[in-house]
């Protein structure tokens, strides 16, 4: 569903991602771990087209990504991404966060678009909050909110860039809780995550980056039990 080949960017000097190989099939989920300034969240953004690149090819569904316009929109449509900062629209209402996409990219009328809004967040259990506005919301409803606005979309795939970080240690799980609930669905997605707890139970392989390279790419249990790189070693040494 996702294939990278050969992915190269610079930021000035710095080599951001180098000749990166990474292959997402449908339904899988993979979690992307590694230091601090490694590229996971310029990964993630490449991906979305967020980031431009500067070699290899990146192919979702076999088709090169779209360079601008409408083409540009039905990708982020597509491949939906959820970031550390909700990113709701302040000025919005819930249940607006969540339809407004729906009538504009994917040229849903109103109603079709409340209906469906309005199942997402049950889904995601804010049902009760929908003409609340983001400010009033705890950050793990806002991040809920965020994922049921990208679900909108009908996404072929969701990128989350550290979905959990911005949160309080007791809103983590409510997120977490949805996103589990998403990898069991069958729903693909590339999370970048610290929470390793998420990456053992709902991932299907573990990516390990380390100064813009892909280090490891395995299955969580044998990643863990045995990380094979020194980098890995004393990453997961300090973090677990
Ligand atoms: P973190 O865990 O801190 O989120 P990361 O693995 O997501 O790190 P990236 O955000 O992808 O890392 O950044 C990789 C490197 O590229 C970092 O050194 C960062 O400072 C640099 N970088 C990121 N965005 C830009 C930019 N727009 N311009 C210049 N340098 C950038
Ligand atoms: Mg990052």
């Amino acid at each position: 569903l996702i294939e990278l080949r050969g992915v190269n960017k610079h930021f000035g000097q710095l080599h951001v991602l180098q000749d990166i190989d990474l292959t997402v099939d449908r339904g899988e989920v993979v979690v992307v771990i590694g230091p601090s300034g490694s590229g996971k969240s310029t990964l993630c953004r490449a991906i979305n087209r967020l980031e431009t690149v500067e070699s290899g090819t990146i192919l979702i569904e076999g088709q090169p990504l779209p360079a601008e316009g409408k083409g540009l929109a039905k990708l982020r449509a597509e491949v939906g991404m959820v970031f550390q900062s909700f990113n709701l629209f302040a000025h919005k209402t819930v249940l607006q966060n969540v339809t407004l996409a729906q009538v504009k990219v994917r040229k849903r009328g109103r109603a079709e678009a409340e209906a469906k809004g309005r199942r997402l967040l049950e889904r995601v259990g804010l049902a009760a909050h929908e003409d609340k506005y983001p400010a009033q919301l705890s950050g793990g409803q806002q991040q809920r909110v965020a994922i049921a606005r990208a679900l909108a979309m009908d996404p072929k795939a969701l990128l989350f860039d550290e979905p959990t970080s911005a949160l309080d240690p007791e809103m983590i799980n409510e997120v977490l809780e949805v996103m589990r609930a998403l990898a069991a669905e069958g729903m693909t997605m590339v999370v970048v995550t610290h929470e390793m707890g998420f990456a053992r139970s709902a991932a299907n392989r573990v990516v390990f980056m380390a100064d813009g390279r892909i280090v490891e790419d395995r299955v969580p249990e044998e990643f863990f039990a045995d990380p094979r790189s020194e980098r890995a070693r004393d990453f997961l040494s300090k973090i677990l």
